[in-house]
This record gives C-alpha cells, structure tokens and sequence, in this order.
C-alpha cells in the first residue's frame, strides 16, 4: 500500500462530499548524517518530535481527527474526543512548516487526509465548516450555543485553516490552494459586520447562510476578541502570500475592533478582564491578539498595530518571570497558576516577531524561554509519564472518571513530542489548585499545536540571510545551505560555524558576554572582530572555512518568585541545569549533565530543505 493512502470515515459527512485530489508537497531536501555537539537542536530534536505529537494522537476511524486531550494521572494513561477537537485547524498549520524543518516524514497519510478533509470543509460560500454528523463528541455548551443544521464554522479555526491552505499553496504551487484561500476571505468578507473601518463577528458558531443562536459568545469565558482575532493572521498571511488585498483589508479592520472596541486592552497595553464583573484575564487569550495584529501590522506596514503588540508584549514580560519563560494561564487569581504552553509559545513568537519588526531587541528572552521552559515543556520520553500514570493510586490527584470516546492505545507514546498544558516551575504537571474543574493532567493539544509552531519560528529564525550576509541571531544548532552551526553551549562557551558559500558573518554574542570577552578563529587563525551592537562582525568567510566563536560560561544560582511560591535555580550561561524544590510527578530540569566542561557529542541526520518558507 502506498505509504500516504489514507483511510476514509464513511460516517462523517462534509459539507462537500466529493474527496478532492490534493498532493502533498514534495518536502525534498539534503540529509546527512553530522556529529555534532548534544545540546538543544530544533529540528533533530524538537521539530522532529513534535510531528509524531501532531499527528500521534490521532482517531484513523474518524479521518484521524485529534484527541483533543490525554491524561497521564489514569492507569493506564488515555486520551479522548471533544468538543475542542477543532483546535485540529492549529495542526493543520503547523505540520507541514515542521516537515520543512524536520525532514521527517512519519505518518504522511494522515497529512494526506486531512488536506482533502481540509477541503472538504469549504462551502459553497467560502466558509469552512466542521460536519456535525459522524462526529458525536461536536457538543455544544462551553464556547457558545449550538446554531441549526448539520455544519458549523467558528471563527477560532477559519484563521489557522487559512494559514495551512497558504501554506500549502506556497509549497505546492497549486492554483486550488489559492482558489480555496481567497473564497475563504471572500466568505468571511461577506459575514462579517463592517461599521467604521472596523469589522467583527456576530457568533463564535455559526451554521450555514449565517445563522446562529442569538445570546451566543464564549459563556463568559473569553472577550470575543480572542476568537476573532485568530482570523487575523491567517488572513494577513494569506493577503501577503497570495497578494490578495481583500485579506489584508479585513485583517486591518478586525484588528482595529480589538485594538478599538473590545475592551480588552488599556491604552498602555494592560490585559483587561474577559469580562465585567470577574477580574479573571486569559493570558493566551490575550497573546493570541497581540501576536495576531502584530501578523497584520508587519504584512501591512501599520505601525500603529504594531505599536499595540509592542505594548502588550511589554505588559505580559511584567506579569510573569522572564528567567525560565513562566507566564501563568490566568492573571488577576488568587490561587497559583499553572504554565499553559500556548503562553509561552505566544510569548516566544511575539519577542522574535517584534524583534525583526524592529520595536525592541528581545533575542536574549527568546535564547533564555526556548532553553528553559519551552524545551521542558514538550513531552520528550515516556517514562516521566508513566511514572505518573504508575502511581496514580497513591497520588493525591483523583483518578477522572472515564470521558465517552476514548482511548487508551499507547496513549503516552502517541503523545510524544506534545507540549504540556499545566506546567509547574519545576515539573511538567502541577499538584497546585487550579483544575478542580478539570482532574486530567497530561496535556490539551492547543498548546501542542502553538508549541510546534513556535518550534518553526525558532528554527527559522535562529539564522537570516540577505544580500550576502548570514545573521545568526541564536546560537542554537542549524543546518541550512549557507553554513552550518554546531553549538556546544551550555558545556562550554563556544560555536562553531561550518560555511558552505561565500558570504558575510555575523553573530550575535549571549547576553552575559562583553565584546572584549569575546575572540574567534577562521581555520584556527585569529580574527579580529568589529562590533554592530550585540552583533560580532567576522567578516568575509569562504566556502569550507570553520569559524569559532568562543567566551565564557559560569554558573550563578538566583532565587526567583513565580506564582507565589520562591524557587533557586541554578543556571550555566541562560541554561538552567538544576531547580529546587525539584518536581515530584514528572519534575523538570533534571540536566546535571550540562555541567560537564567538556562537551557531549552524538549523530544526527541533517536536513537542509530545499524550499523554506518565511512564516
Ligand atoms: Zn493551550
């Protein structure tokens, strides 16, 4: 059987019922097997693991839609359908930008099938419908009322949906991707309400011809501009990657109502509550907007809407600790709050966004967040979560009762690669008092979702090249046809860069280093370095030549406050390698090996993609 044929449900029932034939992208590319230095590496480690996340989880009876959550606190671990499923729409994105990255190829038959349900989805009015019939586990409640008929939209999803449809347009060349793209705009177009150069949506659930149930909203959970705005980037991306200005027309007039009218920001960037009357604020609910209009300010040039993301990512670095990248899942609480991984995920995007968009230099809070948090945050082997599962007897955390639509098929292994939802400081699930209303503790596939993007704007971004010039702006390992980097922080302070064409350096030295601390070698010949702020300017380098960059790596212990409660870590250069109180479940930073001056070698297989994109 060929490797990308997938199954079919015969039970779900698409708004176009016709399977259409789509064609994955090639995803072709250079390996090559490297020895390298064992510290963190996005593709080999984190991009790679996180496609078996974003597609491990999945039902091959149900066209593998998601298990939207798994829970590791049940013996044995399980994980089931929900409502929530529809965050599928974030993996839609998110997986092929991970292949450019990975070169892994693991389960393209689910890839397959989703592009085809992908275009299943699309109405006859542009609008992308999730089928109600063959999927019972589609109830309605918690975000909003149930609107007539046997489909139903959501403005949460069009956005993400969007993005992969430009994504794959842009990878495959293929006109329908395109086509399918622009009805979309032109669907939202039409449904959305235009007052003032302002545009917003009447439902977060809509059923076809625009009807839904009045009285509809996020049940007092979220301001309705955290669904709308997720339209935002999807259609500035698309806008800006089809040339299509329609899309950028109507993601300037949403992000005018989020910035305008939906009070959900202060003038100087404050999260203001979901809603009158509880002072709760949704951390992610709000990230998602500022990153989200700051997608829209780049594309357009608005620097008023980038003014906005600026000042919010300001606000958001003071509501949480920028040491290990904690930012708690709701402000304004009396009790701790947990590390939702969309926060930081949101956080990571906007500091590299608003950095190459000029506002602030924020690189040393992406190299600080990404080595701590975020790469603690992802579930990288099982045994941490079948100790969890092991003990549950004993533990204080209840048992949940089973949910309907399970299942517990290698729950933990198919689950390798997501990213954790409930995070403490020091340990990948929390015991604090948050998730009374929900005992499950494992991980909810939001954040797996917003994590692997995060993970293919690290990767894209730890390096640029324009005009003859490589930029490396993380010293983080990466491959790719100018020159590859080998990274031995944090066992000892040094880099090395393997060039394969002609062309100009420059690399950026960590925040704990001063220029003068800084020395570098061509072919272990001295070079002289020039300085652009943090930037070393090597120079000319030729095809072949080896450049180090060296300096000093110490280790300082420093005490840190996060949601109420006083931790010491003790950190070499930005890494932490050892938190105390240590975690007790599935405890965190447990990285005694990075102590060690001499570096710890292994063998990877490179992938150098030969068609990146700018995401
Ligand atoms: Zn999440």
């Amino acid at each position: 059987m060929n490797p990308t044929e997938p199954k079919r449900s015969t039970t779900i029932k698409y708004i176009d019922p016709q399977v259409p034939q789509t064609e994955l992208p090639a995803y072709a590319g250079n390996r090559y097997e490297a020895t390298v230095p064992d510290t963190l590496d996005l593709q080999a480690q984190m991009a790679s693991l996180a496609i078996n996340g974003l597609t491990g989880p999945t039902d091959p009876e149900a066209d593998y839609e998601i298990y939207w959550q798994v829970a590791f606190n049940t013996n044995p671990p399980v994980m089931w359908h929900a409502e929530s499923d529809c965050v599928q729409a974030k993996h839609m994105e998110a997986l092929p930008l991970l292949r450019l990255a990975s070169g892994s190829r693991q389960n393209l038959h689910v890839e397959k099938r989703w592009t085809e349900v992908l275009r299943q989805m699309q109405g006859p009015d542009g609008l992308l419908y999730f089928p109600k019939i063959g999927r019972p586990w589609c109830v309605f409640g918690t975000y909003g009322q149930e609107p007539p008929g046997d489909h139903y939209f959501s403005p949460w999803q069009e956005g993400r949906l969007l993005a992969a449809m430009t994504i794959y347009y842009l990878l495959t060349g293929e006109d329908a991707w395109k086509d399918a793209g622009r009805k979309v705009v032109d669907g939202l177009n039409a449904l959305a309400i235009h007052e003032d150069n302002k545009a917003h949506f009447p439902a977060n659930f809509i059923g076809v011809g625009g009807k839904f149930k009045s009285g509809d909203g996020a049940a007092g959970i979220h301001n309705p501009a955290s669904w709308i705005s997720w339209m935002i980037q999807g259609l500035a991306n698309y806008g800006k990657h089809a040339e299509y200005q329609p899309a950028l027309d109507l993601a300037g007039e949403l992000s005018r109502w989020v910035i305008e009218d939906a009070n959900h920001f202060d003038a100087t960037g404050c999260f203001l509550p979901e809603y009158s009357g509880a002072p709760r604020a949704h951390f992610h609910g709000h990230t998602m907007n500022l990153l989200s209009v700051l997608e829209y300010g780049t594309a357009a040039e608005d620097a008023e809407a980038i003014q906005f993301a600026d000042r919010g990512f300001k606000y958001a670095m003071s509501q949480g600790d920028c040491l290990l990248g904690f930012f708690g899942e709701w402000l304004n609480m009396s009790t701790p709050q947990t590390l939702e991984m969309c926060t930081l995920a949101d956080m990571i995007a906007l500091a590299i966004k608003l950095s190459l968009a000029g506002t602030g230099d924020y690189w040393d809070m992406v190299d600080r967040w990404t080595r701590n948090l975020f790469v603690e945050g992802q579930l990288t082997s099982a045994h941490r979560a079948h100790w969890l599962a092991s003990k549950t007897a004993t533990t204080p955390v209840a048992p949940m009762q089973l949910p309907p639509f399970h299942n517990s098929d290698q729950a933990i292994e198919k689950n390798i690669g997501g990213f954790g939802y409930s995070l403490a400081p020091n340990d990948f699930v929390s015991r604090y008092p948050y998730g009374a209303h929900n005992p499950a503790l494992g991980i909810i596939h939001c954040c797996t979702a917003n994590g692997a993007r995060t993970i293919y704007y690290l990767w894209e971004n730890i390096l640029a090249f324009t005009e003859g010039c490589l930029q490396i702006n993380l010293l983080l390992n990466r491959a790719s046809k100018w020159a590859d980097v080998d990274s031995h922080i944090p066992y000892t302070g040094q880099v090395d860069v393997t060039v394969k064409q002609p062309l100009q350096l420059s690399m950026r030295i960590p925040e704990w280093v001063t220029p003068e601390q800084a020395t570098c070698t061509v072919n272990a010949q001295p070079r002289s370095l020039g300085w652009k702020g943090r930037y070393a300017q090597i120079g000319d380098v030729e095809k072949g030549d080896v450049v180090i960059l060296c300096f000093p790596i110490t280790e300082t212990a420093e005490t840190i406050d996060v949601e109420k409660r006083t931790y010491r870590v003790l950190l070499r250069g930005n890494t932490c390698v050892a938190i105390d109180p240590p975690g007790v479940d599935c405890p965190l930073f447990e990285r005694d090996f990075y102590r060690s001056t001499t570096t710890r070698w292994h063998k990877v297989t490179r992938f150098v993609a030969d068609k990146v994109l700018d995401w």
